[in-house]
Parts: structure tokens; sequence; C-alpha cells
């Protein structure tokens, strides 16, 4: 296995196969990550869920500079010094609470912090090659699989066969062009300008907050702090390049509602695109994460949804690799995800029509607007593969309309619904690397036998769990896939098709 590309989806993907023991060189051009570049804050509770799984959730929220106890608000107001005008509380999935609903809260925490904590996992995973400062240049995709040009740190090219390609080497990565896939979107005109900078005397009476949004005067924007120790991120839209080098100073002022000692570490530009490839695979390339599309950051969903994508795709290469997942898992990934991308991004489209710039300084009209945004729950945890042709056929199909509101749902396709077992532990933790069969085993008869020895005959591992006798879906048999999604939902366990959920349908 090749990964191209060692951001978010490759380290994802590298992490996703190192589980299941499938050996992979990931090729990463990137020596070091670049904190001044921090990117994507948010990591949802669906992405922090899949962290669970690798082992590394905790290192994440240990090495995470705003504890989620910090804060769990977003703060509208007239500036850092100025008028609190609404907040939200618990955006992002952020609690302190056990919930129910999920095994992990959401956490802010930059971008390059979480890289971090998967390269070091990744390094020691003995499956994993990590191959910082290497390049990829090129691919030729042959009958057995793909051969990859390589350039390593000094210079010199080499040649790397590999069974299958993951392209996730983002927007300007090459593997998309290779395969002759190609954008198909938009980008909004308005310019955007980013700055990071420390002012360790900057503070504010508004009390903690994760994002500061600062609507009106001369320069509206967004605000927070990276850390605790001074270093702050904002971000200024409809600011051109040229005039936010040249009035760092007065924006940064405009935020903090006064003139602040500080000193800037970097500046970025950039511009909202909303784009999806025509295609996400080619026989054994697929593209995953940013490779095969692109989200504006508004509702922080862009990096969460590249961590679904590689997800998907490498627990399906792993069961191909190791013999019980058939051809028809691989040709499911494009399907499964799109419909995902889609509403993702729609809904960073919908986020974007309503700025700091946009906003009037007035509650009622900023809790309508920004609602959706700040509380996604809707479309983190309640996206579903029904209609995936490895998932039982005839239910689920309707993708969720409600962006907002999570109802656990035990429709084939939806994540299995959540719960806390009486030890204090998560159903999640009980589910088996690869299928796992969840309900009434200890009640199951030859129903449970038939489908084990099935299992056994094909070499599909599977796990059984029982869920607490609070589940509202206690007594039914549910198929749940390596990526806790639900495959199959029976009251028999003999009737569930294990062929088809094992991509050998049809
Ligand atoms: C200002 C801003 C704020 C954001 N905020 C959020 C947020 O709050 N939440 C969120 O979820 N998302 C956010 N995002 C989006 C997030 O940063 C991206 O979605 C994410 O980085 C994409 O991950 P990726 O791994 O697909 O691509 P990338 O992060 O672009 O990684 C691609 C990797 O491939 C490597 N590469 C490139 N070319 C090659 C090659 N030829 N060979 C090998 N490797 C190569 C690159 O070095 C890079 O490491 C934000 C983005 C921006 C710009």
């Amino acid at each position: 296995m090749l990964v191209a590309g060692g951001g978010p989806a490759g380290l994802a993907a590298a992490a996703e196969l190192a589980l299941r023991g499938v050996s992979c060189v990931v090729i990463e051009p990137r020596m070091q990550v670049s904190h001044r570049r921090p990117r994507a804050k948010t990591t949802s509770i669906r992405t922090m869920e899949h962290l669970r799984r690798w082992g590394v959730a905790g290192a994440v929220r240990a090495a995470a500079p705003l504890p989620v106890a910090w804060s769990q608000r977003v703060t509208f107001c007239e500036s850092l010094a100025g008028r609190r005008i609404t907040d939200f509380d618990h955006a992002f999935g952020l609690t302190t609470e056990r919930d129910e609903r999920f095994a992990e809260p959401g956490q802010q925490v930059p971008q390059p912090v979480v890289e971090e904590v998967l390269r070091d996992h990744l390094r020691s995973q003995p499956a994993v090659d990590l191959r910082l400062g290497h390049v990829v240049l090129a691919l030729a995709q042959v009958d057995e699989g793909v051969v990859v040009t390589v350039r390593d740190a000094g210079g010199t090219a080499y040649q790397i066969g590999a069974r299958y390609l993951l392209g996730c080497d983002g927007a300007s990565g090459i593997v998309r062009e290779q395969i002759d896939a190609r954008y198909v979107g938009y980008s909004d005109p308005r310019p955007n300008f980013n700055v990071v900078f420390r002012a360790p005397s900057l503070e504010t009476p508004l009390g903690p907050a994760v994002q500061y949004w600062v609507l009106g005067g001369p320069a509206p924007g967004l605000i927070g702090r990276l850390d605790l120790t001074g270093t702050w991120w904002a971000i200024f839209p409809g600011v051109d390049p040229e005039f936010g080098a040249a009035h760092t100073s007065e924006l940064i002022t405009a935020l903090a509602g006064a003139p602040v000692d500080h000193e800037v570490l970097a500046c970025d530009p950039w511009t909202a695109r909303m784009l999806i490839a025509d295609s996400f695979a080619d026989r054994r390339v697929f593209l995953v994460g940013e490779s095969a599309h692109v989200n504006p950051p508004w509702g922080g969903h862009g990096f969460n949804t590249c961590v679904g994508d590689a997800v998907n795709v490498a627990w399906k290469i792993a069961a191909v690799e190791q013999g019980w997942g058939a051809p028809g898992l691989l040709a499911s990934y494009e399907p499964e995800r799109r419909g995902v991308i889609e509403q993702t991004v729609a809904s960073a489209a919908s986020n974007l029509a309503s700025l700091a710039d946009d906003l009037p300084r007035d509650e009622q009209a900023i809790q309508r607007a920004k609602r959706a945004e700040f509380y996604s729950l809707g479309l983190v945890l309640g996206y579903s593969y029904g209609g995936s042709p490895v998932i039982q056929p005839g239910s689920g199909t309707a993708p969720a309309t409600d962006m907002t509101t999570y109802t656990p749902s035990a429709e084939p396709g939806a994540r299995l619904p959540h719960s806390w077992l009486p030890d204090g532990s998560s159903l999640f933790d009980r589910l088996g690397d690869g299928f796992t069969l969840v309900g009434p085993i200890g009640a199951g008869g030859p129903g449970v036998a038939r489908v084990l020895e099935r299992a056994r005959r094909r070499e599909i591992p599977l796990t059984l769990a029982e869920p607490p006798a609070s589940y509202p879906w206690r007594q039914e048999y549910l198929l749940v896939r390596p990526d806790q999604h639900i495959a199959w939902r029976a009251s028999d366990p003999a009737d569930i098709d294990l062929d088809l959920a094992t991509g050998g349908g049809g």
C-alpha cells in the first residue's frame, strides 16, 4: 500500500491500515508540520471517535493547548474589549458532560498538533513506513497494482510498486490529475486573510471562548487563542492579500478593540472553494481527502470529512488484502462518500452566506443565521451510507435533512447508535476490528451460531457484543462494520447476508 501525502487524510488512512496490520508506505514532503499555519482547529466528535479507535484520543487531548473544560463557547461581540452580543454554548460538540450519544466530545486543537500526534503514533507502528522529505512525482497503473515514482530528500528518484495507491496529497497534489479526475465547483469571489500572532498581553473581559466573532467596526473578523500563553489566530473575510499585509496591525487592533503589543508570526491569504472531483477512483488508485474535495472552513468540517474518507477506504482495502473482502467493497467507496461530501460542501457553502462582515449586531439575527454552523451533529453523526451496494438494500436511503439535530438510528447505513455500558465503558470499545454482531447474543440460539459459522468459513473476523439493557434496539441484531456503520439489521441473525456486506453481493 502506498499513501501519497501525510496530511490529515494520509495520516488517518495509515492509522486505519496499521490498526488492521496492513503495511503501508506514507510519502510526505514536509519534514515538519507548520505551527504557524494551523488551519483546522475543530476536531469533531466523529473524528475523536476514530482517534479513540486508534488509541490516540487521549494523546490528542493531552497535546491540545485549549482543554475542553477551558471553554465550549463561541462569542459574538463588538470587539475583544467591547460589548458581548450573543454566545453559542457547547458549540462544535464541545462538552465536559458524558453524553449517551457519543463516545468522545469534540476538541478544539490546531491541525499541526493532531498531525504531530498521528506522526508519533505511526512511528510506533511496525506496519507503517513514514517517509518524510519524499515526494510523489508520477504513477503508472499496471495489471496487479501501481508503480509510483518518488523523489527522496536528497533529490534521487526511485520507484515503489504498490497494490493500491491512496491519493491523500491534497488540493495541489498530483494524483487527481494523474487519474484524469477534475474538480467540479466554484470559488467564492471574496478573499480571506489569516494572521497568526503573539500578543501575551491581549486579554478580554468577555471570558473564555474558542472563537470570538467581531462584528461591525473597521475590520470585522474572527479571532481566537491558539494556546493559553499568548498566541492568537485571526481571519478577516473580504480582506485581500496586499491590504492585509500592509495593514496587519490595524486589523489586529480592530478585533482587539485597542492597540496591543504583538508580533506577527504568519499571514496567509486564502479563498473559499466548493469543489468535488468528478471521480474518486480509477482501478487501484483512490482520491482521499482534499484531493477529492475542498470546502470552506466555516462549520469546521473540512479536515473531519477527510478523516471520514480515509477510514472508509482504508478498512475496505485491508479487508480485500486480508482475503475476506471482495472487490465490491472498494467499488462502494465513492458512492458512500460522495453523498456525505456533497452534504458537507453544501452546508459549508451555506455557512459562507453569513460571515463576520455580513452579520448585523443583532442577537436574534445571529442566533438564526449561525445556529447550523455551531450545532451540526446531524451532519457530523447523522449521515448514512444507506443505498450503498454493500449495505442491506431497501432501507435507510434518505439522507439526513436536518444538519443540526442528530437522532440516533439503527437503520442500515447509519453509524451505530452509541451507548455507555454499566461498567462505564463505551459500546464502541466492545466492537471488534472486523465486523461485530451487536444484539441479544446470549438469547440468540441457532441464528447466532449460523452466522458465526458462515463468518468462520469465509474467514470474516466477527466479534459478538451485547448492548446494555437500556439500549433501544436491544432485541435486534445489528451487523456493524469496522467503521462502526450498520451493514445489516435483522430480527434473526441467520438472515444477514455476509457476502453482500463484504462486497461479494451480486
Ligand atoms: C483557514 C483554514 C481553516 C480551516 N479550518 C478547519 C476546521 O476548523 N476544521 C476542519 O475540519 N477543517 C478545516 N480546514 C480544512 C483543513 O485544513 C483541510 O481540509 C485538511 O488539511 C485537508 O487534509 P488533507 O490531508 O486531505 O490535505 P492536506 O492537509 O493538504 O495534506 C496533503 C498532504 O499531501 C502532501 N503532498 C502534496 N503533494 C504531494 C506529492 N506530490 N507527493 C506526496 N505528498 C504530497 C502535502 O505536503 C500535505 O501534507 C481549514 C482550512 C483552512 C485553509
